[in-house]
């Protein structure tokens, strides 16, 4: 089975399937949040403010619990947690029902993606969930 290509930006897990993409044709509602397992979720500066606010932070008090530095990509972005589906997710996820629980704060990649109609992970899903008869199976990248 081909493999997803990696996505150079981040993901959203909207609350309604593909909210703010007229036509969408994938439904986050029936989706594990593959976006949100993304290793380098980047944050710019306008985020962490978003993110303080939206908390009662300071912008460092934010940038430093929520954030981190990656020296290889150097850039920064959402720190992650451990989720029984891939070896890590973003630290906002909730990992019980896989929706993002800042979701009103969420990054500016996360608002964007996927900035097209078509979700490559969601097709990836159906297309797994066809072959394995299941209408819940969670597949793997
Ligand atoms: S991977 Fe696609 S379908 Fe799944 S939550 Fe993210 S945007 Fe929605
Ligand atoms: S902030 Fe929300 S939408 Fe963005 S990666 Fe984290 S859980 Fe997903």
């Amino acid at each position: 089975m081909s493999r997803l290509p990696k996505p150079r930006v981040i993901p959203i897990h909207a609350e309604s399937p593909g909210i703010g993409h007229k036509g969408a044709k994938y439904d986050c509602h029936k989706c594990p949040a593959y976006c949100c397992s993304y290793p380098l979720i980047e944050i710019n500066k306008r985020d962490i403010a978003r993110l303080a606010k939206h908390f009662g932070l300071t912008y460092k008090q934010a940038e430093t619990r929520f954030t981190k530095y990656d020296k290889g990509e150097k850039s920064r972005a959402l720190r992650h947690q451990k989720d029984r589906h891939f070896n890590s997710i973003c630290m906002f996820l909730n990992t019980r029902t896989r929706q993002c629980t800042i979701y009103d704060a969420r990054p500016g990649v996360c608002r964007d993606y996927p900035d097209v109609p078509h979700c490559g992970y969601w097709e990836f899903l159906k297309f797994e969930r066809v072959q394995q008869d299941d209408p819940k199976f969670i597949a793997t990248t």
